[in-house]
């Protein structure tokens, strides 16, 4: 394992460059007409006439995030390498097994529907909440983009130096918050709830809160307290939304799945000067807790989504052989009433 009970990170390190990975891929999502992802596709899923014509039958992109690209050009500029920058995936399609290519469009779509469920549960919760907590907000710019009612309050958790990233790009782009906006640099492993409540967060108002990619980072101990956490700061008429990871990710041949992405991912990203992180040994691989069992058993109403129903739902199907640029999970929502 690469990581202690209590290591901290900066945003292009460690924990923290797994931000940049989400964004660098709504940063693909939302540039979805630049030529580096149309080829691909027409060129390994379907010809270039049937591509055009499903663009055009769907909504593209799923979700539109101008800051994206504001965050990865910051971080160029602080010496960053982007995992598959353009130059590189262009090289790639032209020398890389389509298979591994095809793998790595599927994650494409995994992140824009993940971004996109999240986005829905947001603009749902807006009916009835005005407070809501991102935990492990890293780059995520839901409180710049989204409209919010009048007056809300958005509460975001992670690394001070991840959020004081953000929260400096966007200052020097003029960015303005659609919401009474609170960062709250702190490790969700220690005591967030009293730094939250410290900060004006009222345990009394419903309050919808949003965990997106973030449970595999949480040792398991740390994933069950997040939990009750947040069931005991939650007034009735609270909302929650998370996405966990199956417990056939950890399985031995899901393992030496992954590792022969990475490994074949690892070579030509190097030769072109960049680096591959391999998220797995950033998960701490520990036994765990079923989350809809336990939101359950506090006393919250669950609905879950597999994967690829919700991908499906969005017009992102996957064929089954290039499955592996998916990671199995599960997306959970939550109310109480
Ligand atoms: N939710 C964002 C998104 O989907 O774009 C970021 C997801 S990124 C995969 C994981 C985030 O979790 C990083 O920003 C990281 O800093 C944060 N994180 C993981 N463990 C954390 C901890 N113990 N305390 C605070 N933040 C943590």
């Amino acid at each position: 394992m690469a990581r202690s009970e209590d290591n901290t990170w900066d945003i292009t390190e460690s924990v923290g460059a797994t931000a940049f990975g989400a964004a660098e891929w709504r940063a693909r999502e939302v540039e979805h007409d630049r030529p580096l992802f149309t080829d691909p596709y027409a060129r390994l899923f379907l010809d270039a006439a049937e591509w055009r014509a499903r663009e055009a039958e769907h909504d593209r992109p799923l979700f539109t995030d101008p800051y994206a690209r504001l965050f990865l050009d910051a971080a160029t500029a602080r010496g960053w390498s982007s995992q598959f920058g353009d130059e590189l995936f262009a090289q790639m399609q032209e020398t890389t097994d389509p298979r591994f290519m095809r793998r790595l469009l599927a994650t494409w779509s995994y992140l824009g529907s993940r971004t996109k469920w999240f986005d829905d549960f947001i603009t749902a919760s807006g009916v009835d909440v005005m407070q809501a907590v991102v935990l492990a907000a890293g780059l995520d710019a839901r409180a710049w983009r989204l409209p919010w009612k009048p007056g809300s309050a958005i509460y975001e958790i992670d690394q001070p130096a991840v959020l004081a990233f953000k929260t400096e790009t966007l200052r020097s782009h003029d960015a303005e918050p659609a919401c009474r906006y609170i960062p709250i640099g702190h490790d969700l492993r220690q005591d967030w709830p009293k730094a939250l409540c410290n900060n004006g967060f009222d345990p009394h108002q419903p309050t919808a809160w949003l965990a997106e990619g973030l449970l595999p980072y949480l040792p398991a101990t740390a994933h069950d307290l997040l939990l009750d956490r947040i069931r005991a700061l939650s007034a009735k008429g609270s909302r929650i939304a998370v996405d966990a990871l199956s417990a056939s990710v950890f399985s031995p041949e899901n393992r030496a799945r992954l590792k022969a992405h990475f490994d074949q991912a690892r070579a030509p990203v190097t030769q072109g000067g960049g680096e591959v992180r391999d998220t797995w040994d950033l998960w701490f691989d520990e036994q765990r807790t079923d989350v809809c069992d336990l939101l359950r058993k506090h006393g919250w109403q669950v609905e879950a989504v597999e994967v690829r129903d919700l991908m499906a739902s969005y017009h992102r199907d996957v064929p089954a052989e290039d499955a592996g640029g998916i990671p199995h999970c599960v997306f959970i929502s939550g109310q109480l009433s």
